[in-house]
């Protein structure tokens, strides 16, 4: 896979990431990302839609693995209501963690993918690792330096047509 800074899809939100488009790219194996991904930041809760669609995707034979930079308690509080892994700290851009899960999981890079919200890390982490990259709208803008980051990112944003329904 060579490397690219393009996701190669894009939608709004993880519920939009169906079992049938992630089963269209041979994926076995769904990396997630959890600050602005999954839940805003700093929130202990995930909203139901969230909930269901991770047990719709885990109904379909898919695994789902948190791999989190988040340093606190979220991964876990995360990945216990979802019933699946995680690995914080993960140090995204850096492809470790992404490749702890693929080792944890015993899927090959071409049939695993990440789905985050920033080009940055989330991006090149996948590139890196070589797992497909399934980019998210960020849920909230808290935090303004994130905001500026997002400005510069949009290039590439815009460059991949958004796959999200409706
Ligand atoms: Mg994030």
């Amino acid at each position: 896979m060579s490397f690219s800074l393009l996701p190669e899809v894009r939608v709004r939100s993880v519920s939009d990431l169906s079992p049938e488009l992630l089963k269209g790219l041979g994926v076995d194996l769904l990396i997630l990302d959890v600050d602005n991904t999954i839940a805003p930041y700093k929130t202990l809760t995930l909203e139901k839609a969230v909930i269901d669609w991770a047990e719709r995707v885990k109904s379909a034979g898919i695994a789902i693995y948190i791999v989190s930079n988040n340093k606190g308690e979220r991964p876990e509080v995360f990945a216990s209501l979802l019933g699946i892994p995680y690995i914080k700290r993960a140090g995204k851009p850096s492809p470790r963690g992404v490749r702890q899960a693929l080792r944890a999981a015993g899927v090959p890079p071409e049939n695993a993918a990440l789905a985050g919200d920033q080009i940055y890390t989330d991006t090149i982490a996948a590139n890196l690792a070589g797992v497909h990259m399934l980019l998210v709208e960020p849920i909230k803008f808290t935090n303004p330096f994130l905001a500026i980051r997002y400005f510069f990112e949009l290039p590439f944003r815009r460059e991949r047509k958004n796959r999200s329904k409706k």
